[in-house]
């Protein structure tokens, strides 16, 4: 028996609200997690993500010690071996010819010594990050309007605004726990007014007091039109744009170049619900506008982001309590990267590549030999120099960018070509670490130490609380040790995270005296002792100053300008280069689902969160479906001239008219073919290099399927030989969709495979057919245990998933059960629960959907009846909708 270990205090690896967990190792070997109550991001809540991290920490599939060309390695070959070509590669074809693309999963220690290795030793900019995908334009709007990358506010601001506009966030989904702290306010205060700019009407936009469902890409056209009637209206802050902005006129001649009768043709907006937000804006000193991937992710992204500053400029709302632009992470660790110096265009500390001051900052305070001299290549260049060869050896390090880049083939095509790929990553098999030359196995989540930043510049710990499996160690060592062996001992010395975030501390407060925001040098001494007691704080922090946890940035008007001015932008709107037209009809969006995070390799291993939403699927309005002839259900593939992707038609109203939303999460390990992001528009920001990933024109066609199958299997079943499949775990097992073009062969036979059963095993395969009607059902059994069942149809098949897969976990002793099982009949006794809608107590949308036929006619009384909704929270919109649903079929 397994001792119990005292809880540990840590920090939840999904998004960037940072929200603190405790963790204990129950004495069965388990794992208890718990939102932390002291913890100031979230005060003991979690969502749906965080509450199932204990289902994800299993070894399956990790990997657990270097691999090299196929072949075990001990790590001394291995890194040796990456010493050497980085070396060799670098001697021949210069320092820019290698490159680290890095993530923001990674912690600051691991961030700050890859970085100092590129930047301060190999001499090159070469690395960037997947960060690059979320919030660089969040960097750059800063950057321009600031001087620095500034996140003004902090979150108690939501809880004191009067208006709280959301642009291009789906906050109910992929921030839940601030979107539960909204709606606590809103609850609190229902003068509170909510008003969400977003083309979906996603969940957040239906908690909305004001939903615009603007066109894809016209942000630009929408803040622009705000500015100019806010200036128009007098509330212009006189003061504070005269003594501490400069550039308003520029901005103020482009946004009026727009009229509003324009504004609402670009927009796609009346023009009433156009004059009801400006004066909403008007009217609230207390605004605070949080924006996310949906102004971040865009070719025009830093001009959104500009767009949005200027309002807040003029107004002087900035940086006092419940106002300010805020900019909302998707990454646990993007804060951090970006103050770290993770980008291409970036020194550590918030310092620049292209300041020579700086640089010799940072040169100086590393002892480095030399310094990139200029920018490195932002993600989408980056792998278009790989596939172009002048890149030659690229290291990528706990993240996926065969899919998660846009034009993701692209992206594989430039990994096989290229001479030397090393992978670090916790996986053994992802889409990415197929190509690797090297796979060095690294710490997991739970396994490693160090230290992260939130959304609202909180610096938090995330401590190990489990042993470190097979020969995993964490990405700092590695990278340390590449160094050393490049020749760099004497700068690579460290042992333990703790000496790391000292020496970086120290970095902060280099020559600073308050001219860079990033300070945190209180903490340039700590010991190994402090930095584990360390508790959460927010930066700055500089040395021989109080802590000060709920400081805001630029109440007092002085900006990192070197005039300490704020900048006006001026923003010329402009349509998107890549526009939908005959060919390409639709606009295609990607974007995450409330239960999964990035490409499933830790969610997808939750049976209750792959519940919630188990298959791929594109949204689309039911006009366009009918215009295409696409039925709910079927499969469909979006096309273009980059690739394709099957996807499940999921038609709804809650898509905008000419546009399609797929999510971003599948890859090849659980789907075939639905790999959205190979569709997805190569096109960066100019300022940011963002690229445009909510923004595609595709097509939309039926798969024409000849059949649609649906099994639940005991285990894991090889690849299917189908054009088709989509697998998700199950609480006992597996779920299986498949589909494809032509007929197998033989039935049986694939019923057969799929069950991982050959012709003479002792189980009992029960087989119906009706060959007429296209219908074909197997069922296998070994003794009483449901090996797996296997439902064909010529359409998509209507039995319920989540009750057969509940099949996998129920006793089959009677043959009645059996053939009720292959009639796909569910039982008084094994009621259907439907897909589940809260994946904290694993509640089916039938459950709620009985619990509202019972007479529970709001969310609350929904979670008395059945508990869903009284753990996070998350569900509770969809809870909503159900009731919605019910009430107006009853009033019909
Ligand atoms: S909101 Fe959810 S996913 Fe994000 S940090 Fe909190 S628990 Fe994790």
């Amino acid at each position: 028996m397994t001792a119990a270990v005292p809880e540990i205090r840590s920090t939840c690896p999904y998004c960037g609200v940072g929200c603190g967990l405790r963790l204990r190792r129950e004495a069965d070997g388990g794992v208890a997690v718990q939102g932390d109550v002291d913890h100031p991001a979230n005060a003991g809540r979690t969502c749906s993500k965080g509450s199932a991290l204990a289902e994800t920490l299993g070894l399956e599939g990790r990997l657990l010690y270097p691999v090299m060309d196929g072949r075990r390695v001990e790590w001394d070959a291995a890194l040796d071996r990456v010493a050497q070509v980085f070396s060799d590669t670098i001697a021949r074809h210069g320092p820019d010819s290698v490159a680290f693309y890095v993530s923001g999963q990674l912690l600051t220690e691991d961030y700050y010594v890859a970085n100092k290795l590129m930047k301060g030793f190999i001499g090159s900019g070469n690395i960037d990050t997947n960060s690059r995908l979320c919030m660089a334009s969040a960097v750059a709007g800063h950057k321009r309007a600031f001087g620095s990358d500034t996140v003004p506010g902090v979150y108690a601001d939501l809880d004191l605004a009067d208006l709280v506009v959301l642009v291009g966030s789906n906050l109910a989904w992929c921030h839940p726990v601030l979107f539960q702290r909204l709606m606590a306010a809103k609850t609190e205060r229902p003068e509170l007014t909510i008003v969400v700019v977003d083309p979906r009407r996603t969940m957040t936009a239906r908690n909305a007091d004001l939903h615009l469902a603007l066109r894809p890409g016209s942000d630009v056209a929408l803040f622009n039109g705000l500015l100019a009637y806010l200036h128009e209206q007098g509330r212009m802050d006189g003061a504070f744009v005269a003594d501490h902005t400069s550039g308003l006129d520029a901005a103020l001649a482009v946004a009026r170049d727009l009229s509003l009768p324009e504004i609402a043709e670009i927009t796609g907006l009346n023009q009433a619900d156009l004059k009801r937000f400006y004066d909403l804006f008007a009217r609230h000193e207390r605004v605070v506008t949080a924006y996310s991937q949906g102004v971040n992710q865009s070719s025009c992204g830093t001009d959104k982001v500009n767009a949005i500053i200027n309002c807040h400029l003029l107004a002087g709302r900035i940086g006092r309590p419940g106002m300010g632009p805020f900019s909302i992470t998707g990454q646990p660790n993007a804060m951090g990267g970006r103050e770290v110096g993770g980008l291409a265009n970036q020194l550590a500390c918030h310092m620049e590549l292209d300041n020579p001051d700086h640089r010799r900052v940072v040169q100086d305070f590393w002892a480095a030999p030399r310094i990139a001299d200029k920018p490195g290549l932002k993600a989408v260049d980056l792998f278009r120099a790989v596939k172009a060869g002048s890149v030659k050896a690229i290291w990528i390090a706990g993240t996926n960018p065969v899919d998660s880049l846009p034009d993701a083939d692209d992206v594989q095509a430039a990994l096989r070509a290229c001479p030397f790929v090393v992978v670090s990553d916790v996986l053994q098999v992802t889409d990415t670490a197929r190509h690797a030359h090297v796979l060095l196995p690294a710490a997991a989540w739970g396994e490693k130490n160090g230290t992260v930043t939130n959304s609202e510049r909180r610096i938090s710990r995330q401590r190990g609380f489990l042993p470190l499996p097979g020969e995993a160690k964490p990405d700092w060592w590695i990278f340390a040790q590449v160094g050393r062996r490049m020749g760099w001992a004497d700068a690579f010395t460290y042992e333990t995270p703790a000496e790391i975030l000292a020496e970086y501390a120290r970095l902060s407060g280099a020559e600073n005296h308050g001219r860079r925001d990033f300070d945190i040098s209180a903490l340039g001494g700590i010991t190994a002792e402090d930095y584990d007691a360390l508790t959460p704080f927010q930066w700055p922090w500089p040395a021989g100053q109080p802590r000060n946890d709920a400081r805001r940035f630029f109440a007092d008007g002085q900006f990192y300008t070197p005039d300490r001015k704020a900048r006006f932008i001026a923003t010329p709107w402009g349509a998107a280069a890549e526009q939908p037209g005959d060919e390409y009809p639709l606009i295609l969006n990607t974007g995450r689902i409330r239960d999964q995070w990035h490409t499933m390799t830790r969610t997808g291993r939750s049976p209750r969160l792959m519940g919630h939403i188990a298959e791929p699927f594109v949204e689309i309005h039911p006009a366009d479906a009918a215009d295409h002839g696409i039925a709910p259900a079927s499969l469909v593939m979006l096309r273009n001239p980059r690739g394709h992707a099957i996807l499940r038609a999921l038609v709804s109203e809650e898509q905008q008219r000419g546009t399609v939303f797929a999510p971003l999460h599948w890859t090849d390990q659980l789907s075939a073919q639905a790999r959205v992001d190979v569709l997805v528009n190569p096109a960066t920001d100019p300022v940011s290099g963002q690229p445009e990933l909510k923004f595609t024109p595709v097509t939309v066609q039926s798969y024409a399927a000849g059949w649609y199958g649906f099994a639940v299997l005991a285990e894991r079943p090889a690849t299917p030989p189908v054009g088709y499949w989509t697998l998700a775990p199950a609480r006992a097992g597996w779920r299986l969709e498949l589909a494809d073009q032509t007929l197998p062969q033989d039935w049986t036979a694939l019923a057969r495979g799929l069950f991982g059963i050959g012709e003479d095993e002792g189980v009992d395969l029960l087989a119906y057919h009706d060959a007429a009607a296209g219908q074909h059902r197997f069922a296998a059994f070994n003794g009483e245990r449901l090996i797996g069942a296997l439902f064909v149809a010529p359409q998509p098949v209507a039995v319920s998933r989540a009750w057969a897969a509940d099949q996998l976990s129920v006793p089959f002793a009677t043959a009645t059960a059996r053939l009720r099982l292959l009639a796909g009949r569910t039982g008084t006794d094994q009621p259907d629960r439907g897909a589940i809608v809260c994946a904290c107590f694993d509640i089916g949308s039938r459950q709620i959907a009985a619990a509202v036929a019972g007479g529970c006619a709001t969310v609350e009384a929904v979670t008395a009846a059945t508990q869903a909704g009284g753990n996070c929270g998350s569900c509770r919109s969809e809870i909503r909708r159900i009731i919605d649903g019910l009430s107006i079929q009853k009033a019909g």
